[in-house]
């Protein structure tokens, strides 16, 4: 982002506005920290703000400041809409393409007769938004959020719950400082939001401490479910929605289960696929070490993206044929 479109953006944010902020689908703990985050500050200056999630959030989320007054488009698409045509100004946050938001909500949005702003940390970013500021640099989309709040020259409004809902998506989208795009800067940022009051033990307490015993049992099977093929140091999960069934399934309960993969010595590709009977699909999510670009494989081969390490993408295949599938293409990339 430019000096320009900065000062651009501060001129449009000098008076009162209407102004949507909207996260990708099946929003993580990114995607909901830097909309909820990014809310929290422009509703100090008295604009009307309002965080559309695409659809429903996970449980593990819910504690975040406000997040309970979040519209779900799918759930409330009338009144939904209505906000999005009377928004001056529609923040895209943590997501590359519009079809992120799905098909019906990214064709609302299309129509739209308005200021779009992107903060994004993903690949490729597509060219709808009159202010973009996508950098792949960045670990997460709160860690540029912050940067975004300070070039605005909003540092004294980064107060407690601000820097809460910032601090969480840079847990979770660094693997809790791990990943390595976590640098010195972030660990920097993360010092300033302890200084303005965030209880981190209590945060990590709340994002990873909170599992149902039924969502252990899951990762139980999920475990005993997992493939190794060593010859192309690769692990895959499965879970069908038959299993997901047995455990009452809610959503979130997924989540970093694909991790467990890479935690195998040796193994630097894993994968889980998950079966979603109600959308008709294979949810794959895909995590990788080291210089193997999980981001071009989804898109060559799933209908995906994300980043270098990190991705994800969909199947319309049964389980069993999307598992061949995969299989094949990693003999046919692998063995060349
Ligand atoms: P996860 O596997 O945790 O759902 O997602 C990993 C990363 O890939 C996240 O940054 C997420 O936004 C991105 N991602 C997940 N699924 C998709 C998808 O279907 N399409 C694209 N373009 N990106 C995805
Ligand atoms: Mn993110």
């Amino acid at each position: 982002m430019t000096a320009n479109d900065i000062e651009a953006i501060k001129q449009l944010l000098a008076s009162p506005k209407k102004i949507a902020i909207i996260p990708h689908r099946n929003p993580d703990g990114d995607a909901m920290g830097s909309t909820l985050g990014l809310y929290h500050f422009l509703k100090q200056q008295n604009h009307e703000v309002t965080v559309i999630s695409p659809n429903e959030f996970p449980d593990f989320l819910a504690w975040l400041p406000d997040a309970e007054k979040t519209m779900i488009f799918e759930k409330d698409i009338q009144n939904s809409t209505e906000k999005l045509k009377q928004a001056d100004i529609v923040f895209t946050l943590d997501f590359n393409a519009l079809h992120r938001v799905g098909d019906f909500m990214a064709a609302t949005l299309e129509k739209l007769d308005t200021t779009f702003i992107m903060i994004d940390h993903h690949q490729l970013p597509d060219n709808y938004a009159k202010y973009t500021f996508s950098d792949t640099g960045f670990g997460s989309t709160c860690e540029m959020v912050y940067h975004f709040i300070h070039q605005l020259g909003g540092e004294n409004l980064i107060n407690k719950t601000v820097a809460t809902c910032i601090y969480t998506g840079i847990v979770t989208d660094s693997g809790s400082f791990r990943f390595p795009l976590t640098t010195s800067t972030t660990h920097r940022v993360v010092a300033d939001l302890l200084d303005k009051g965030v209880e981190n033990p209590k945060i990590h307490n709340l994002l990873f401490d909170t599992s149902s015993y039924n969502r252990l049992q899951l990762l139980g099977r999920a475990l005993q479910n997992m493939k190794l093929l060593p010859e192309y140091k690769t692990s895959y999960i499965t879970l069908s929605q038959a299993e997901l069934d047995q455990f009452g399934y809610v959503k979130g309960d997924t989540e970093g289960i694909v991790n467990y993969g890479l935690s195998l010595k040796g193994f630097d590709f894993t994968a889980i696929f998950i079966e979603n009977k109600e959308e008709g699909i294979i949810k794959i999510s895909f995590r990788s070490q080291g210089a193997f670009d999980v981001n071009q494989f989804a898109r060559n081969h799933f209908s995906g993206g994300g980043h270098i390490n990190a991705a994800g993408g969909k199947s319309s295949l049964p389980l069993d044929e999307t598992v061949k599938q995969f299989i094949a293409i990693l003999a046919a990339e692998k063995n060349n």
